[in-house]
Parts: structure tokens; C-alpha cells; sequence
């Protein structure tokens, strides 16, 4: 892949900052006509984001359709149409006295941004902050990651072709590259990727007291109601574990299950899965690979470390594959419950009951997601109120994902700050109060001026 010159990268932001200063992204109308050029790179080369995004992973074509230009494609149509809803200015509700102040909340670009992807959804994770920073009238430096180098030299080539390079501009490289952007001020960091690097990303932010956005990860449980359709938890625990191959912020990570019911859930899941990838899964052209030897050495070596039972899968072979595996009778210290997994294991975590599974869940930090299968209101009720997470989906993992509207992001340990559609908008706007009082208003402020004598709070 090639890099943007080090030495290129200050004379590019400040570009992008000059643009911003003689009002470039501020029109609405211009904004609203980069958003639609977006979507029409997607659409129109969606065959070479396919690709290049299988070549980086091995994606299914059918997923990056599905989940990556697509999304971008819909999310650029859908702010575009709302943009000038968005941006208006919102007259605030006040007392009577001062309403003749006109007070306005009015919603103000940031400035220049920068956006850090990652490489597991590199279209969506680089694209879908930038529509936020177009909407916003924010100029934007997109930085996509380097373990996805097809799709981010894809990027570098078509992005001028539709947007204005004076306000969007793609840096190509790894460490190095972020290292020097992270030394230039900016006046927003959206970073998208794990939380140790998140640190670095912060740490840097903070010299300059930029705001940051994370979008992290971390290990989103499965809590298993036993009176629930076990085969169709099965199904759809698997169906979301396996998009990416395990290598989804949000996948499912574990699963806790009353031991009564461990391994009837496990043989829905085995019959799921000869079900989904009737050759087995290291052989499926239904499934992505591991995206680097290192990722896939970090799998073999949690898989040699591991205490638990192997129920089926197991096969490593080679340096790209890794075979669908579960683990039965996980135990809270297992190697497999360190960290995010990020890759396709599924341990079961036995518990005794329901309570047992909310207790594990509040005693670790707060997932990106939480997911539960149970048709009980009431225990809706109580995880809602006793746990935390970025989101929950009741009875189908990742499907909040799938619902634009609503805010997607994480809490605590999974981030901060989110985004979709107006969400992202937010994240790249600032909102800025103004009141315009007029000179009519003189006789109420009297009492305000010194000298305060006793005389004027008599009134
Ligand atoms: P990655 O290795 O591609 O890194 C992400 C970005 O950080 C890249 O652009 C990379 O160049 C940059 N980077 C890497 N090392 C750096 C350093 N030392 N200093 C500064 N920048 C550096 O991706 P990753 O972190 O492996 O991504 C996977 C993680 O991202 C998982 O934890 C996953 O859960 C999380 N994730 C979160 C979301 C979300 O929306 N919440 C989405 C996808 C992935």
C-alpha cells in the first residue's frame, strides 16, 4: 500500500482548515450535493468496494452489499433529505420576559475532523462518520486502516473523484501517519477501533483539548432465557457470530445459559451451523478469513490456552482460517473470558439461573452490546434497569445495528459518544446559544446595574 508522505500531512490539514475558514462546507445546499456524491461512489463502484474488501478479508460479497455500501449509500441519501431539518436553528422555549431575546440554539460546524478506521467493516467504520462530518459542514481527513490496504487505496483514488479534495482528503498509512496527525490540533478525533489504541488516541486529544469520539469494543454476552425457542437463540446467536467471522464489534462474545439447558443450546447451535455452512466452515465461501497472521496466531494461542471443552470446531489450520468452534462449561477465569474474543469461538458460560447471568454481567464492564432471548416483560424490565451496555437487542443479536435511527455506540469500557444519521450530525456539530436582546428590553435590566441599593430589590 502506498503512504501519504509524513512530511505532506500538516500542509493537508491545513488545507482542509483553510477551506473550512472561507465557509466552503457551510452551505447547506453544498453539503446536501457531497452527501448525494457519496452515495454515488458507493453505488457506483460498489463492485470494486466488493472486491477490494474480499481481497483484504475474504468477505462474502452478499455481506459487503448487505452491510457496508449499502448502509453507506442509504446513510448518505437519508441525511441529505433530512440535512436541512437538521441544521436549522431551534428557537428555545423561555418565560415570557424573555422571550423578546430570541434565545436560538443555532448548530454550528466543528471545523476540521479527523476519522481513524479500523479494518473489519473498513467501508462502513470510514464512511459513516464522514457522512456525520459532511452534514455537520465539518472538512474531514479520513485515515482508513492499513490492514485493509485494497479498500484504502480504493478509497484514496475514488474519494477525489466525488468530493471536493479542498474539504476531504484520505491519508493512507499506520502508526506512523497517526502519529503525526495525533501531534496537529484538530477540532474533532473519531476513532473506531480497540481500547488500547483508544488511549493513545485520547491521551493526544487531550494536549490539545479535542473532543473525542470512541467506538469501541469488548465482550457483548448472550443471556439465554430457558423458556425461549432454544433452536431459534441457536440460529440467531450464530447467524450474528459469524458475520465477519467473529470479527464485529458488537458479535456475540459468550453466552450464559442455566447449565440445565447448556447442551441443548449447544446442539441447536452445531445443527445451525451444518445448516449455514454445509461443508463445514474453513471450507465455506460464506464466511471471511482471519485478517492477518498475527489476528489468527492471537486465536491459536487463546485456543491452546484455554482450559474449556472444545464441543466441535477446533481446526486452525493454516494462517487465514479458523474454524467455527464452541466451548461448553467456560469458567469466569478462562483464558477465553480475558478479553474480546474478535474471531469465531463461542464459549458457554453455565449459570444456575437468570439472576446468576445479570449478576455476571453487572460484575465485568459495560459490553457494547448486551443480548438477551426471552419473551419474559418483566425481565426485560429488570435488565434494562440492572445492567448497562452501548445498546440492547432482546431475542436477535445486532439487530439495534440495523435500525439507522437509532443511536449506535458504546459506555465506559466500549466507548463514548455515537452516531447514525442525526446522531452523527451531533457529533460534528456544536451546538452554539445566541440570544439578541433588544434595546427595548432596557427598563427590566435596571435593577441589574450598581450601585444596588436597597431601593432597586424593593422592586
Ligand atoms: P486497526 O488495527 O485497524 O486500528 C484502528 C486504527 O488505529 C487504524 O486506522 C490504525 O492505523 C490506527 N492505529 C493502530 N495502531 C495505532 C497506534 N499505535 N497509534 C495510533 N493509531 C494506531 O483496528 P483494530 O483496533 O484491530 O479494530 C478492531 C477493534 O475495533 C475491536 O476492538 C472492535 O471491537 C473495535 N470496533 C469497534 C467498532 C464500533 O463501532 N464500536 C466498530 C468496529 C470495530
Amino acid at each position: 500500500m502506498h503512504t501519504t508522505p509524513i512530511s505532506d500531512l500538516p500542509t493537508i490539514r491545513d488545507t482542509l482548515r483553510a477551506s473550512f475558514k472561507a465557509g466552503l462546507t457551510r452551505p447547506v445546499p453544498w453539503r446536501t450535493q457531497q452527501l448525494l456524491q457519496l452515495a454515488r461512489m458507493a453505488q457506483e463502484n460498489r463492485e470494486a468496494f466488493a472486491e477490494a474488501i474480499a481481497l483484504d478479508i475474504g468477505k462474502p460479497k452478499t455481506e459487503v452489499y448487505f452491510a457496508e455500501v449499502g448502509t453507506i449509500v442509504k446513510r448518505s441519501v437519508m441525511s441529505a433529505r433530512a440535512l436541512e431539518n437538521w441544521a436549522k436553528p431551534v428557537v428555545v422555549d423561555v418565560p415570557d420576559w424573555q422571550k423578546a431575546w430570541k434565545p436560538t440554539v443555532h448548530k454550528a460546524p466543528k471545523g476540521t475532523a479527523l476519522i481513524i478506521a479500523p479494518w473489519n467493516y473498513p467501508m462502513v467504520l470510514s464512511l459513516s462518520p464522514l457522512i456525520g462530518a459532511i452534514a455537520a459542514g465539518c472538512c474531514a481527513i479520513i485515515k482508513p486502516s492499513e490492514l485493509a490496504p485494497h479498500y484504502a487505496e480504493l478509497l484514496a483514488q475514488l474519494l477525489p473523484k466525488y468530493l471536493d479534495a479542498a474539504a476531504y482528503r484520505v491519508v493512507l498509512g499506520g502508526v506512523p501517519e497517526v502519529t503525526k496527525l495525533l501531534e496537529l490540533q484538530w477540532d474533532h478525533i473519531f476513532y473506531t477501533g480497540n481500547g488500547r489504541i483508544a488511549r493513545i488516541i485520547s491521551a493526544a486529544a487531550a494536549k490539545h483539548l479535542t473532543p473525542v469520539t470512541l467506538e469501541l469494543g469488548g465482550k457483548s454476552p448472550v443471556i439465554v432465557d430457558p423458556s425461549f425457542d432454544i433452536a431459534l437463540a441457536a440460529k440467531r446467536t450464530l447467524w450474528a457470530k459469524t458475520q465477519n467471522c467473529g470479527q464485529f464489534c458488537a458479535t456475540p462474545d459468550y453466552v450464559l445459559i442455566p447449565r440445565t439447558h447448556q447442551d441443548a443450546f449447544i446442539a441447536a447451535l452445531k445443527a445451525s451451523c451444518a445448516e449455514f455452512f454445509p461443508q463445514g466452515s474453513m471450507k465455506s465461501d460464506s464466511i471471511s478469513r482471519i485478517i492477518s497472521p498475527e489476528h489468527h496466531a492471537r486465536l491459536v494461542d487463546l485456543l491452546r490456552r484455554t482450559k474449556s471443552q472444545v464441543v466441535f470446531g477446533g481446526n486452525t489450520e493454516g494462517d487465514s482460517k479458523i474454524e467455527i468452534t464452541v466451548f461448553k462449561d467456560v469458567s469466569a477465569d478462562d483464558s477465553l473470558m480475558e478479553g474480546e474474543i474478535f474471531g469465531p469461538f463461542l464459549p458457554i458460560v453455565p449459570v444456575d439461573d437468570i439472576q446468576d447471568a445479570i449478576d455476571f454481567v453487572r460484575s465485568r464492564d459495560h459490553p457494547l452490546a448486551l443480548y438477551v432471548f426471552t419473551e419474559n416483560a418483566a425481565l426485560k424490565h429488570q435488565i434494562l434497569d440492572e445492567t448497562m451496555s452501548g445498546g440492547v437487542a432482546f431475542n436477535d443479536p445486532a439487530q439495534h445495528l440495523g435500525v439507522d435511527e437509532l443511536p449506535f455506540g458504546g459506555v465506559g469500557q466500549s466507548g463514548h459518544g455515537n452516531q447514525s444519521l442525526k446522531y452523527t450530525f451531533d457529533t460534528f456539530s456544536y451546538e452554539r446559544a445566541s440570544v439578541d436582546v433588544p434595546k427595548e428590553a432596557e427598563p427590566f435590566n435596571a435593577a441589574r446595574y450598581p450601585p444596588y441599593t436597597a431601593e432597586k430589590f424593593k422592586a
